[in-house]
């Protein structure tokens, strides 16, 4: 039988990385995208001997051209930090707009099945607790998380619209924030930088009061609900997230008692439009897909240092993960 091929956008970041390992397991030929604006040719170093894959350096915002056959398509590639998407908002907006609009275009040629990366951002900073799917969400598109918040909002629209138009099989996953290997040391996100400021061996820098909430999902649970999603007949969103909501400030307090750190936590502004509380409602994953997290915080946080650990000291002390302003057109 022939191998099925899969195109996964933003291969060469965290999470397209950990789906391209996904899919080589289960018997696929994957092909990976990226541009590396903010991916690492180091998360995919360990697949480019594997005769099932290949990688094309392409920016998805320029059109697209892959010879032979297509089973599914994914689209992951866009920043996904705050700091990242606040340095590079232009690119933020094309990746998830003519990005998005460039793969579904590829999609309908090949009649692949396209699933796309939204996010818990479409919900803003959200009036409604936990977030359930029906929930249209608080977002100031004109605030600094407008560029990426309204960015996946147009991604889910157009999205759907090829669904409806074009009778296209799609999916889209509403991911809530999401840790594990291969996040980058220096992205701003929170757990890597509380791990590296206590590796450094520098106070951790807690935003606001801490009292704001997020629920933190390992991946390998994120990448089984995304694939059990993908092969699932729903077209409309569907939250992938762990439920166990925590205050930043305790978040804080673990990661301070898994590193052994004598650093303490030194209080920062909490920046414009930070939601305040964050919480997957996760009742149509469960039903649908069969599927909730199995990794509790505690273990999938030892993974995760143990990985942040293995890095080099150049790593660690890597200020800026490259020249932002080499992509700026
Ligand atoms: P990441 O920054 O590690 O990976 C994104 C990848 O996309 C990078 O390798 C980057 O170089 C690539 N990319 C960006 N623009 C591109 C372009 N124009 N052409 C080709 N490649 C491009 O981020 P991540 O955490 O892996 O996030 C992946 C996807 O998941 C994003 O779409 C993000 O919005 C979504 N998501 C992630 C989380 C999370 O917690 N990690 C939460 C919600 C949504
Ligand atoms: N945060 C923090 N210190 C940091 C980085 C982030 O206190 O050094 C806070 C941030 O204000 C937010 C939460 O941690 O309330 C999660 O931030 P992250 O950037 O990881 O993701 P997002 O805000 O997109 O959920």
């Amino acid at each position: 039988m022939k191998t099925e091929r899969v195109l996964i956008t933003g291969a060469a970041g965290f999470l397209g990385s950990h789906l391209c390992d996904r899919f080589i397991k289960e018997g696929y030929h994957v092909i990976g995208m990226d541009n590396f604006i903010t991916g690492d040719k180091k998360n995919i170093s360990h697949l480019t001997s594997n005769s099932n894959f290949e990688f094309i350096e392409h920016d998805v915002t320029k059109h697209i051209i892959i010879d032979g056959d297509l089973k599914y398509i994914l689209h992951f590639a866009s920043p996904a930090s705050p700091i990242d998407y606040l340095k590079i908002p232009i690119q933020t907006l094309k990746v998830s707009s003519l990005g998005t609009h460039n793969c579904l275009g590829l999609a309908k040629n090949k009649n692949a099945r396209f699933l796309i990366a939204s996010t818990s951002e479409v919900y803003g900073d959200p009036l409604v607790h936990p977030q359930t799917e029906n929930y249209r969400g608080n977002v100031n598109p004109i605030g600094p998380r407008g560029c990426y918040d309204e960015a996946k909002r147009f991604a889910e629209a157009i999205t759907m619209a090829y669904h409806t138009y074009h009778k296209l099989e799609t999916r889209i996953v509403r991911i809530f924030n999401t840790y594990g290997s291969r996040m980058r040391l220096n992205d701003g996100r929170v757990l890597p930088a509380f791990i590296g400021q206590a590796l450094r061996g520098e106070d951790l820098t807690l935003f606001g009061d801490g009292s704001q909430t997020r629920s933190f999902c390992y991946v390998d649970d994120l990448v089984e609900g995304i694939y059990r999603l993908l092969l699932s007949d729903y077209a409309l969103p569907v939250n992938i997230g762990n439920p166990n909501e925590i205050t930043i400030k305790e978040f804080g307090d673990e990661i301070i008692k898994l590193t052994g750190t004598k650093q303490k936590m030194i209080y920062k502004p909490l920046p414009q439009d930070d939601p305040k509380q964050r919480q997957p409602d996760i009742s149509i994953a469960k039903k649908l897909l069969r599927w909730e997290p199995k990794v509790n915080r505690a273990d999938g946080l030892r993974i995760t240092y143990a990985y942040f650990k293995s890095l080099s000291s150049d790593d660690l002390n890597k200020v800026e993960h490259k020249s932002f302003e080499s992509y700026v057109k």
